[in-house]
Parts: structure tokens; C-alpha cells; sequence
């Protein structure tokens, strides 16, 4: 399709182009997650809306459905996404009239999972804008099991990025054109970038990645941690260094396991205390799932209040710490989310 006939589809069943960025903004949220975890995603144009598939899965979808009674006319509009958690139709308190939480089962996902759906029979002229920040809001908070449900769909139980599904097929590049048009993320955004690497070129060296590792030319990330320092927790590896020719290893790539990636590294620039907070975790001998025992989660907590008021507060030791503290490579990153999209942050030229 091309980007008028993508334009004019949507201006047609969304006319009000506030409600198209609500719809196209949770797209672009979505494709966001799945291009951190992996390449294995595809977005497709349906007859009636549109749908972004992880592996071999759906991840969201958007529908958009005439109905033409003697009572009414309206358009019938789905959003649905995908969870990964506990008890999601437990924790949510959702409105009935237009929410729901029904539990799945793919089985590529290997946990719990559920299927958010916004439904709603929108009228003609009618204004949705009211309805939908509710609907966001709620969908903020589903947050990190949308995330956790990405993670999952993208990999295999033993860490290896899954293939693409069917619909790869029918990948619609210029959908994610219009949404991020329309969004208005092009060119202002940092989206995707990282040490002044695009997501264009982060996302060729993690093919070459996946290419050397499926010949076996390139060994999996192997632990421990190269931040927190846990032996145990499954890793992956987080690239500093995006230039050609490649390097592998090194100050190049780091074993990171996925709390320290995603949850921390990756974060720094939009919460920088809580990076530096982590790291006071780490150099106190913390693993990163340490924080999962409720005791160490409050005392954290207690530390990061203290912290923040310039009171003095000493974590336990849980471990000794080999590494020089202010020497590690992790302390040597910047948090200035400037240098996301900065040419002179790349390691090398
Ligand atoms: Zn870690």
C-alpha cells in the first residue's frame, strides 16, 4: 500500500487525527519493544485495520468494523493487545462497557498471557478523545507485562530470537511511515537511536549477529552479568558499538541479563537517579534479581527515599564487590539522552 492510500484509509475510519495518533502511537509503542528485543516482528494492513505480529504471534491489533443497522450506524472499533503476567484479570479494575482481559494461549509464550481489548461503537461525529485517555491511562499501566510479553514472543525459552511469522509476508513498511508521520516521531524522536548509531544500522549488526550465531560463527551471550554480576540469570547482549567492521566482544558487547538491559542500561537517560541508585545496588554485591526478595526491594526502596531527601544511608553488603568502584565500563556511560543521536558518542567513527 502506499502512503496515500495508508492516508486515506485512516482518515476515513479515524477522521479526527488526535484519535489516529492514540492508535498509531500504541503501534509505534509496540514495534518500539519488539525492535529492542529482536528483528523477529512484522506489521500488516488488514481489510479492516492493521496488526503487528512478534514471532509467531499477534502482539496488537486494531480493527475498524462498519456497522449498519436500522438503529444505528457506527464503526466498531477494537484495540487489543497482549500481556504477559500473573493475574491480569485480576490486578486491572476495568470498565465493562468497553474493556476486557481474556486469558491466551499461544504456546511459544510460555507464561501466563491475556488479550486487553478496548471494543467501543463509535457514533459518527463523536468524540473520542475522553474515552481513549481513560483507555490510555489504563494501557500505561499494563506497561511492563506488554514489554514482558514482547520479550517473550521474540524469544525462544532458551534465549534464541524466533523467526518471523506468516504475515512477514505481508510486512507493510509504509504503515509504520504513516504512524510515525502522523505521531510526528520522525527525525525528533530518539527512538531506536543509541550512541549515535540509528536504529537502521543498530538493527544490520544484530542480523549479522543472528547470522554469524545460526552458523555458528558466534557464540550466544554467556553469563554472568556483566553489570550486576549474577551468574545465574539468562543474558544477552547489549552492543556499545554499532561501526563497521564489526567487533564482538570486548568493549564492543557486554552479557547483560534482561533487568540490567532493558529495566536499567537502556533507561538511564530517562531516569537517571534510579541508574545511579542501581548502580549503588550493584556495587554493594546486589544482583539485579535480588531486588525480586521483598526485603531487599524495601531496603532499596528506603535508600533511594534517602537519597533523595540527602540523607546518608548505607545498603547492606549482600556480596563483596571485585570491581573498582568508578572504573567499571557501566560507569563510564553517558546519561545525557543528547548523546543518544549524537555522531561524536560512537566509540568509533
Ligand atoms: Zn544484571
Amino acid at each position: 500500500m502506499t502512503l496515500t492510500e495508508i492516508e486515506n484509509y485512516f482518515r476515513h475510519v479515524l477522521p479526527r487525527k488526535d484519535d489516529q495518533v492514540f492508535f498509531l502511537s500504541q503501534l509505534l509503542e509496540s514495534v518500539s519493544l519488539a525492535r529492542e528485543y529482536s528483528g523477529a516482528w512484522s506489521t500488516t494492513m488488514l481489510s479492516d485495520g492493521f496488526r503487528l505480529n512478534v514471532g509467531q504471534v499477534e502482539a496488537l491489533s486494531c480493527t475498524f468494523k462498519k456497522v449498519e443497522s436500522a438503529q444505528k450506524s457506527c464503526c466498531q472499533i477494537e484495540l487489543r493487545i497482549l500481556l504477559a503476567g500473573d493475574d491480569c484479570d485480576l490486578v486491572f479494575n476495568l470498565n465493562p462497557e468497553f474493556e476486557s482481559m481474556v486469558a491466551m494461549n499461544y504456546a511459544s509464550i510460555g507464561q501466563s498471557h491475556w488479550c486487553y481489548s478496548f471494543l467501543f461503537d463509535a457514533l459518527p461525529s463523536m468524540s473520542l478523545e475522553s474515552i481513549l485517555n481513560e483507555v490510555g491511562g489504563q494501557i500505561k499501566r499494563m506497561a511492563g507485562l506488554r514489554r514482558q510479553y514482547i520479550d517473550r514472543a521474540s524469544h525462544t525459552s532458551i534465549g534464541k530470537v524466533r523467526n518471523k511469522s506468516n504475515f512477514a509476508a505481508s510486512h507493510c513498511p509504509t504503515l509504520i511511515e504513516y504512524a510515525e508521520l502522523i505521531c510526528k516521531v520522525e527525525n525528533k524522536s530518539t527512538d531506536g537511536w543509541y550512541n549515535g548509531y540509528s536504529w537502521k544500522e543498530r538493527e544490520a549488526r544484530l542480523k549479522e549477529a543472528h547470522r554469524l550465531q545460526k552458523l555458528g560463527l558466534l557464540q550466544h551471550a554467556s553469563g554472568p552479568c556483566q553489570l550486576c554480576g549474577d551468574p545465574n540469570a539468562e543474558v544477552k547482549y547489549h552492543d556499545e558499538d554499532y561501526s563497521l567492521p564489526y567487533l564482538w566482544g570486548g568493549i564492543a558487547a557486554y552479557a547483560l541479563c534482561l533487568h540490567c538491559h532493558i529495566h536499567k542500561l537502556h533507561r538511564r537517560f530517562s531516569n537517571r537517579q534510579l541508574w545511579l541508585d542501581f548502580l549503588a545496588h550493584v556495587r554493594r554485591g546486589g544482583y539485579a534479581s535480588d531486588l525480586k526478595n521483598k526485603k531487599i526491594s524495601k531496603e532499596f526502596s528506603q535508600y533511594r527515599k534517602a537519597v533523595a531527601s540527602g540523607e546518608v544511608f548505607t545498603l547492606v553488603s549482600l556480596r563483596p564487590y571485585a570491581q573498582e568502584i568508578g572504573q567499571e565500563w557501566f560507569s563510564k556511560l553517558s546519561t545525557d539522552p543528547s548523546s543518544l543521536r549524537d555522531p561524536s558518542a560512537r566509540p568509533r567513527p
